[in-house]
């Protein structure tokens, strides 16, 4: 696979080569980033607003699947905080969603 179009460099064919590479070693909650992370940036990298982001962080905190000591999601492993921008933060990626349907 090239990850080249015309003579540049095409970020996107990059991520999902190393998508499917994650996914094929067993990287879920990689593979997973990465998918978010190119959905997103695809749609053209929309954010929700910070209130937006405090209310889905609230929501989690009060999920039991939540791994409040690394402020991440237990199941999917991504990080749901307050602060950080969307490359850091799935509340703040406006293509994102709890893979429980909680937001
Ligand atoms: S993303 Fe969903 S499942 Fe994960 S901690 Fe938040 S509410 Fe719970």
């Amino acid at each position: 696979m090239s990850f080249y179009h015309r003579g540049r460099l095409v970020p996107k064919l990059v991520i999902r080569q190393i998508e499917a590479a994650a996914r094929a070693a067993g990287f879920e909650p990689a593979a997973d980033w990465m998918e978010h992370a190119l959905q997103w940036w695809e749609a053209g990298r929309p954010v929700r607003s910070w209130e937006e982001v405090a209310r889905v962080v609230a929501i989690c905190r009060a999920c039991p699947d939540r791994d409040e000591g690394r402020g991440c999601c237990g199941l999917c492993g991504c990080r749901v905080a307050e602060d950080g921008g969307a490359l850091r933060n799935k509340a703040r990626m406006a293509t994102a969603h709890c893979d429980r349907g909680h937001w």
